[in-house]
C-alpha cells in the first residue's frame, strides 16, 4: 500500500523536461511523494535510470510514458502505465514517432531560421542526445538567444501554431494509441482532456470509440483541465466506469507545474495496478 501523494505524469530530460531521471525521482522524494509515474513523450527510454534511483527512497516509481497521437491537426495525449517496454508494435511506434519528431522540428527551425538567428546545432544544443525532440527545445533555443523571456513566451509566440512556424507531427489516432498500450499490457489514460484550445476536446463520439477499445482511465485532476471541463469527466468516468487521475505533468522548470500539485487517489491507482500485465512497479 502506498503512503503518500500520488502523481502519475511527470517529465524527463529523455524528453522535454528539464531534469535528468534521477534527479526527477530525487525531487519527487524531496516533495514526500508516495508514488510517481515517469512519463516521458513516446520514451521508456528514462525507466532504467529512474528504476535505479528509487531504491532506498521509499517511493514508489510507476513506469510509464506519454504517447503523442493525433486527430487532424489536434494532438491528443495518451498515457500509458505498466506496458511491457520490449513490446514489438510500441517499440516500433514510438521509434517512428521519434524520427519524425526529429525531422519535423528541423524543418520548424528552417523556417524559423529564415526570419531569426536560429539554427539546428542551437536546438541540439538544449536536448539531452536521443531526446524526444519537440517544440519545448526549440523554445529552450530561442529564449538562450534573447527571442523570448521563457518556454511559455515561446509558446505563445514564435511556436504558436498559428505563427506560421507551426508544423505538425506524425501520429498514431488515438484508437491505434489505446490498442498499442493495451495490447502491450499497459493501462491507457487519456492526458489532459479538457484543456482549453486547439488541443482540447476530443469529441464524444471519439471518446466512446476508445473506451470500447479499452481507455482505462482519464485524467481528470490536471492544471490544464477546465472546471467546467472536470465535472463532465467525472460524469463520464462515473458513467463509464473509467478509473479517474490526477497529476502535475512536471516539467522541472520547462514548466510552471510542480510535483504532487495535482494527485490520483490511492483507490483509483489500484485499479491501474490490478487492470496492468506489462510491467511492474518498482519499490524503493
Ligand atoms: P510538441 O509536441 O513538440 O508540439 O510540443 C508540445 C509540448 O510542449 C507539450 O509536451 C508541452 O509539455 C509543451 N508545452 C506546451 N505549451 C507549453 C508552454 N506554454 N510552456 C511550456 N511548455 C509547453
Ligand atoms: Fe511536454
Ligand atoms: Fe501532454
Ligand atoms: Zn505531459
Amino acid at each position: 500500500m502506498i503512503s503518500g501523494r500520488i502523481d502519475l505524469h511527470t517529465h524527463s530530460s529523455v524528453s522535454d523536461g528539464t531534469e535528468t531521471p534521477a534527479e526527477l525521482i530525487r525531487s519527487a522524494a524531496a516533495q514526500g511523494l508516495g508514488a510517481v509515474a515517469l512519463t516521458d513523450h513516446d520514451s521508456t527510454a528514462g525507466w532504467r535510470e529512474a528504476t535505479a534511483a528509487v531504491a532506498g527512497t521509499g517511493m514508489t516509481l510507476v513506469p510509464g510514458m506519454e504517447l503523442s497521437t493525433r486527430v487532424g491537426l489536434n494532438s491528443v495525449h495518451m498515457l500509458g502505465y505498466l506496458f511491457d517496454p520490449a513490446n514489438e508494435a510500441l517499440v516500433r511506434e514510438t521509434d517512428r514517432l521519434r524520427e519524425d519528431r526529429l525531422h519535423r522540428a528541423e524543418r520548424m527551425v528552417t523556417r524559423i531560421g529564415a526570419d531569426y538567428d536560429l539554427s539546428w546545432a542551437d536546438v541540439l544544443a538544449q536536448a539531452t542526445p536521443g531526446a524526444t525532440l519537440g517544440r519545448p527545445h526549440i523554445a529552450d533555443a530561442l529564449v538562450a538567444k534573447g527571442y523570448a523571456r521563457d518556454r511559455s513566451a515561446a509558446f505563445a509566440g514564435i511556436l504558436h501554431w498559428r505563427s506560421g512556424y507551426y508544423e505538425p507531427h506524425e501520429a498514431p489516432s488515438p484508437l491505434t494509441g489505446v490498442q498499442l498500450i493495451r495490447d502491450a499490457g499497459g493501462v491507457p489514460v487519456l492526458a489532459h482532456p479538457a484543456t482549453r484550445g486547439r488541443e482540447a476536446n476530443l469529441p464524444r463520439t471519439h471518446l466512446l470509440e476508445l473506451i470500447e477499445a479499452g481507455l482505462g482511465g482519464i485524467e481528470v485532476g490536471h492544471r490544464e483541465n477546465t472546471e467546467a471541463g472536470k465535472q463532465t469527466l467525472r460524469e463520464l468516468a462515473e458513467k463509464y466506469g473509467l478509473i479517474v487521475t490526477g497529476s502535475s505533468d512536471y516539467h522541472g522548470d520547462g514548466k510552471p507545474n510542480r510535483l504532487g500539485e495535482n494527485t490520483t487517489d490511492p483507490e483509483q491507482f489500484a485499479r491501474i495496478l490490478e487492470q496492468a500485465t506489462g510491467s511492474a512497479p518498482v519499490s524503493g
